[in-house]
């Protein structure tokens, strides 16, 4: 990367948020999908409408229940007798099996104290095994700094809690679990992988069940595809299961997976050796086959952004610049070395400006951005995509997901005309620089 714009970049000292989601999203969104907990948000009318908009607009399909109080009762401490009573009515009208508990930014600063409204049922949970686990949750936004760690602190506070009232199973040695929001198909591919090393997958959370919470702390070794679910492997190691932090993605990712998975459960050498070759040459396969010839920035806020970038440079893509919401963990330093080896520039905790200036500097032919950077690319006639639903709903691992992210990198690179286009037609000089109309607008 030009130096200069290194520098703008480092120096950039914009508090500008990067427009994601409200943080607590994360944590409502893992625990609308889980049958049997119902969440009572505890925040105000705004926030929580927002919060139960987006959480519809994503298809939950149960309601999320919420104490009614007055900006008075904030200051005057009635919020915790409300909060007290809708817990108290969830238990007797609903008897869920969890529930979670969430506090946003208000509740928060006030002080309300969600700890101690659960401890109140936790001796009746224990002992009565039907009775509701009221699991606390704090994600206020200005303490969990993105959705995505909102998402591990629900996993996270999830598995504390059932351990606490459960016990934790005795452990079967052979057994793995993964953590990640990853497209569905992903984690059974790494069914089939671990099966053929004797590795038995007998969870992947975030889940629909809370079964699948309760068996990742009976497992041998835990694979965390995110990294950062570093609350959730605390809570692992507290209870003596190792978590490793990698993922299959491109040709060396699946090979050092490979290796590394195979090791932590003593697989026999030839084994591994043997799958690290077929499956990293799969993926070379695809790469030699449809190569990206192009540049790509990617700035998401997800978490993923670092292993998508190394995937897209291993493809070919010239990739100068990657920025994420997240910040630095034990489980972002491979990615991050790697990629700074090969001379990208990786941000964590970026902000909108920062991504402004990479776009605005590098002209890459892609941008992979957050919604509102995607847009400015578009202003400047730039192919972008939104990255959240873009790799959320598609494969990321081994060759099926090369294939799946090269072809997609690809058509979107080749619409760059398309593009440049449309930012002619929309310019103010329409008349005479608008084309035959012979293009279909194309959109992400
Ligand atoms: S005020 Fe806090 S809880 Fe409400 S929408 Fe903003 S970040 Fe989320």
């Amino acid at each position: 990367m030009k130096l200069e714009v290194l520098n703008q970049i480092k120096s950039c000292e914009s508090k500008h948020a990067p427009l994601s989601m409200c943080q607590a999203f994360g944590s409502l969104r893992v625990m609308m999908r889980v049958e049997g907990i119902v969440p009572i948000l505890v925040g105000n009318a705004g926030c929580v409408y927002g919060l139960d908009f987006v959480s519809h607009f994503y298809g939950a399909r149960k309601s999320i229940l919420t104490p009614v109080y007055t900006s008075a009762d904030l200051t005057n401490g009635r919020i915790e007798d409300r909060t007290r009573d809708a817990v108290r009515e969830t238990i007797q009208k609903f008897n869920p099996r969890v529930i979670a508990l969430i506090t946003l930014c208000n509740e928060e600063t006030v002080s309300l104290s969600i700890d101690a409204i659960a401890k109140e049922y936790e001796e009746r949970a224990k002992s009565d095994p039907e009775f509701p686990l009221v699991v606390p949750m704090h994600v206020p936004g200005y303490g969990v700094k993105s959705h995505a760690e909102a998402k591990d602190i629900a996993a996270s506070q999830l598995l504390k809690c059932l351990a606490e009232r459960e016990g934790v199973p005795a452990r079967q040695a052979n057994t793995a679990s993964t953590i990640g929001e990853v497209f569905p198909a992903d984690p059974l591919f790494l069914e089939q992988l671990l099966a053929r090393m004797g590795v038995k997958l007998v969870a992947h959370i975030p889940s629909r069940t809370i079964a699948d919470f309760r068996k990742v702390l009976s497992v041998g070794v835990n694979i965390t595809l995110h990294p950062f679910y570093t609350k959730t492997c605390a809570v692992l190691a507290k209870y003596k299961i190792p978590s490793m932090g990698c993922t299959p993605v491109g040709v060396e990712g699946t090979r050092t997976w490979v290796e590394r998975v195979g090791k932590a459960f003593n697989v026999k050498q030839s084994v591994i050796e043997e799958i690290a070759d077929v499956e990293s040459r799969a993926v070379a396969e695809v790469f030699r086959k449809d190569p990206i010839r192009g540049s790509v920035i990617v700035a998401g806020y997800e978490g993923s952004e670092l292993m998508v970038a190394r995937l897209l440079v291993e493809a070919g893509a010239d990739v100068p610049y990657v920025s994420t919401n997240i910040g630095q963990t034990a489980f972002t330093k491979d990615d991050e070395t790697w990629l700074a080896a090969r001379g990208t520039t990786v941000v964590f905790r970026k902000t909108y400006d920062q991504d402004v200036i990479a776009v605005d500097n590098l002209k890459p032919d892609l941008v992979l951005g957050t919604t509102a950077l995607a847009a400015h690319a578009k202003e400047l006639g730039i192919p972008s995509m939104y990255f959240t639903n873009i790799f959320a709903s598609r494969p990321l691992f081994l060759a099926q997901g090369a294939q799946t992210i090269t072809d997609l990198v690809n058509q979107a690179i080749g619409r760059r005309a398309a593009y440049s286009r449309v930012m002619n037609f929309f310019a103010d000089d329409a008349e005479e620089t608008a084309p035959e109309a012979d293009y279909a607008f194309v959109g992400d």
